[in-house]
């Protein structure tokens, strides 16, 4: 258990809704509110018949419509997360050998998954020091281009870029961005995330955006030799999504509550008006450390700093442990820095669900607690 000292914040240093964390993440009291009433007639019901089948169709419509996805791509999903997609990927999608760009906890982990793969190649890895973000570097020898649209760990977000325009694909990381950052489906072969972040979800799901090349890829490696589990074939979650399903049963509330957070979306202008919504939000919280009198923006490049995921630096006389278990004791929770990382940061998760309001709440709240310490 962390200690640290009683320090009771005022009210109107209390956002009415204190979840900053970066996934799982702030999910609308509405959208749970609306499961309450209607769940009845969806959760603890069959995935195979009607009901939870349109669930998934308004998932499919939706992010279709979100991102203005040309005809021919395809809304595909899975159980498991981004995590598993990794794994699916490294099956499906990665004919030989892929090059990764590498900048924190998230990237790295694909890495890990292709290199303990015993039949691709050793991935070229393009690293760079976490609070950066390296960029994709043509090479004929790569079959697949790994690069993370957020890099949730540090703070830092990449643009999207087609490094070549021959058949390698793209394969984009996208769980902290999707549904936050603005992309063009032209840049990507397959736009990966998982729904507990920017979507304001709950976890469990993974849902990639497909381009027609994507499709060809899965196709090609699905008839080749290759061994392949089950659960982590694409080719048999194409064919599943294409019929409103999943291959195994979902988290019917992860289906529902993403249905509503993406038709959400949609009604208040959708991509581009969320997206201006995280980074006026992050925006206050990077504008705020830069004027701060003791902490300053981890990510040094303004260019670099994520508009979804603030991290902000202290300096050794200050822990952020325990400003943040400070916050915690008064209801503003997850505002932890990512552990592995071992920095002396808070990150705070700026997604379209955070109202603009509520940082500017939250690094008041913080500037009362330092200077109560
Ligand atoms: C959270 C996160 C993941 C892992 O998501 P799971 O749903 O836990 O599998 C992968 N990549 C990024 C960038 C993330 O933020």
């Amino acid at each position: 258990m962390d200690t640290h000292p009683d320090i009771k914040l005022p009210d109107d240093l209390i956002p009415a809704d204190g979840r900053f964390g970066a996934g799982p993440s702030r999910v609308r009291s509405e959208a749970l509110v609306g499961l309450g009433i209607s769940g009845t007639s969806i959760m603890g019901t069959s995935h195979r018949q009607a009901p939870v089948k349109q669930l998934v169709h308004r998932v499919k419509t939706g992010l279709r419509r979100l991102y203005d996805l040309p005809n021919d791509y395809e809304v595909v999903m899975g159980i498991g997360g981004a995590t598993a997609f990794w794994d699916a990927a490294s099956f499906g999608l990665i004919r030989r050998r892929s090059q990764h760009c590498a900048f924190g906890v998230f990237s790295s982990k694909f890495v890990d998954v292709v290199r303990a793969a015993p039949h691709l190649d050793d991935p070229e890895v393009i690293e760079s020091p976490v609070g950066t973000h390296p960029m994709p570097v043509a090479n004929s020898d790569v079959d697949a281009y790994a690069l993370t649209h957020n890099e949730t760990s540090t703070g830092v977000a990449m643009p999207i870029v087609r490094p070549t325009d021959g058949d390698a694909m793209v394969l984009v990381d996208a769980t902290s961005a999707a549904g936050a950052i603005e992309t063009d489906p032209a840049t990507f072969d397959a736009y990966y995330f998982s729904p507990q972040k920017a979507l304001g979800s709950d976890g469990g799901l993974w849902i990639s955006l497909m381009s027609p090349a994507a499709v060809v890829r899965i196709e090609e490696l699905a008839a080749s030799e290759r061994w392949c589990p089950a659960f982590l074939d694409l080719r048999i979650a194409l064919d599943n999504s294409r019929k409103d399903q999943t291959y195994n049963t979902p988290a019917i509330a992860t289906l529902y509550l993403l249905a509503e957070q993406v038709e959400w979306m949609l009604q208040l202008g959708g991509l581009s008006w969320a997206a201006e919504r995280a980074a006026t939000t992050s925006g206050h919280i990077y504008s705020w450390a830069e004027a701060s009198e003791y902490a300053w923006p981890f990510v040094a490049d303004p260019a670099h700093r994520s508009p979804t995921v603030a991290t902000v630096n202290f300096p050794d006389h200050i822990s952020a442990d325990t400003v943040g278990g400070v916050l915690r004791a008064n209801g503003i929770v997850d505002t932890g820095s990512y552990r592995k990382l071992g920095l002396n940061q808070l990150r705070f998760a700026t997604f379209p669900n955070v109202p603009p309001k509520d940082a500017e709440i939250l690094t008041a709240a913080v500037d009362y607690v330092v200077e109560r310490l």
